[in-house]
């Protein structure tokens, strides 16, 4: 296609020079009034793409994607200018970004629905979906990270509370108590005051140690002995009361164990047990997806990425898995390098491919991974 752009009719008019000036601009105002092909790759992207600029005699002026592909040129995978005219997933990847950006703001759902340009009750919808939190838990959560970055360095916890945007520390040690699992004080001290028990109980791939609070597991983990998986939960928790379950153990507790073992035995293969860990809210991301990935299914690194909608943060979602404290109970076993290689896991690879393998066992996949 030759010549300036057809612009939609019933906007106002976008002539060759403005969209030039827009593009210039990476002018985000511009994204949805028109598309940028560039001859020489064969690409289209929206004026806002970040990748190299083109010469101008390379650029052509599109109204929308669909004229663009007619003329030859694919979608750029950076600023996906498909997804961001039809699909809502973007515009929350965005919206997300910049709650990131501005924990402190009050970020109503008025305000984030009109920055994604969907409905409150759109917006609440498509965002739970893809991200795993309502957008007021996601803000809470992105004040929840900078208060606990703050509580590390500051001095005065009331201070470090305003300061995330909580308000009145009424209010965070509240949500704290669902959303850290500890409050400010207590995560800042190391889990001082918290109290957890704990057992152990075979596995298939060696001892297990369930650490719990009075609302939920906190430590899943394997290891060769009881005192190396003991120091791992001190270490986790430095400064919480630590104590062997009593026996007999809580009826929960009885419950949350047969579940785990039900689970890695292949008889029960959705398991929901209520958690009492720390997370960022990236973490908290990672996590819930991992938790949607099926029981005998992996999932790259790539593709967990992707899945949260941010496609190129395949190392900090490594690194989210491997910081994982409960095993199991959060599947990090289940992602893999893309490469078909089985990638890291906190336990040992050992114990990694095992699981894998039982999983397939159990769901009837008789291929197995390269070793
Ligand atoms: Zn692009």
């Amino acid at each position: 296609m030759e010549g300036p752009a057809r612009m939609a009719q019933d906007r106002s008019m976008w002539n060759e020079e403005q969209c030039w000036e827009a593009l210039e601009r990476r002018d985000r105002n511009a994204d949805g009034q028109f598309y940028v092909g560039v001859l020489s790759t064969g690409i289209y992207c929206r004026p806002s793409c970040t990748s190299r600029r083109a010469l101008r005699k390379n650029v052509r002026f599109y109204a929308t994607p669909q004229e663009a592909e007619s003329a030859g040129l694919r979608a750029c995978l950076r600023c996906r200018p498909l997804e961001t005219q039809s699909d809502p997933a973007a515009r929350i990847q965005e919206l997300c970004r910049h709650v990131e950006a501005h924990p402190d703001d009050p970020h109503d759902l008025a305000d984030l629905a009109a920055r994604a340009g969907l409905s409150r009750f759109h917006l609440q919808r498509s965002f739970k979906a893809a991200v795993g939190l309502t957008p007021k838990q996601y803000v809470e959560a992105c004040r929840v990270r900078k208060l606990k970055q703050s509580l590390r360095t500051s001095q005065d916890v009331a201070e470090a509370v305003y300061d995330a945007g909580f308000g009145s520390s009424s209010r965070v040690y509240e949500r704290a108590d669902t959303r850290l699992g500890m409050t400010p004080n207590q995560y800042r001290r190391g889990g001082r005051g918290v109290a957890i028990t704990y057992a152990t109980a075979e596995s298939p791939v060696g001892l297990m140690m369930i650490g719990a609070t009075d609302r939920g597991l906190c430590f899943v983990q394997f290891g060769d002995s009881e005192d190396a998986l003991l120091g791992a939960l001190r270490k986790e928790y430095p400064a919480a009361g630590i104590a062997p379950m009593g026996t007999p153990h809580p009826v929960e507790f009885r419950n949350w164990i047969a579940a785990l073992t039900n689970h890695l035995a292949g008889n029960q293969p959705r398991l929901e047990l209520p958690l009492d860990i720390q997370a960022t809210a990236f973490q908290m991301r990672v996590w819930n997806y991992l938790q949607s990935i099926p029981y005998g299914e992996v999932q790259s690194y790539g593709e967990v990425a992707a899945g949260i909608g941010q496609p190129s943060a395949t190392r900090a979602v490594a690194r989210a898995c491997a910081s994982n404290t409960v095993a199991i109970a959060i599947p990090c076993h289940r992602v893999i390098r893309g490469t078909g290689e089985l990638g890291g896991y906190r336990w040992g690879l050992a114990r990694k491919r095992t699981l894998i393998d039982l999983e397939r066992a159990k769901r009837g996949v008789c291929f197995s991974l390269p070793r």
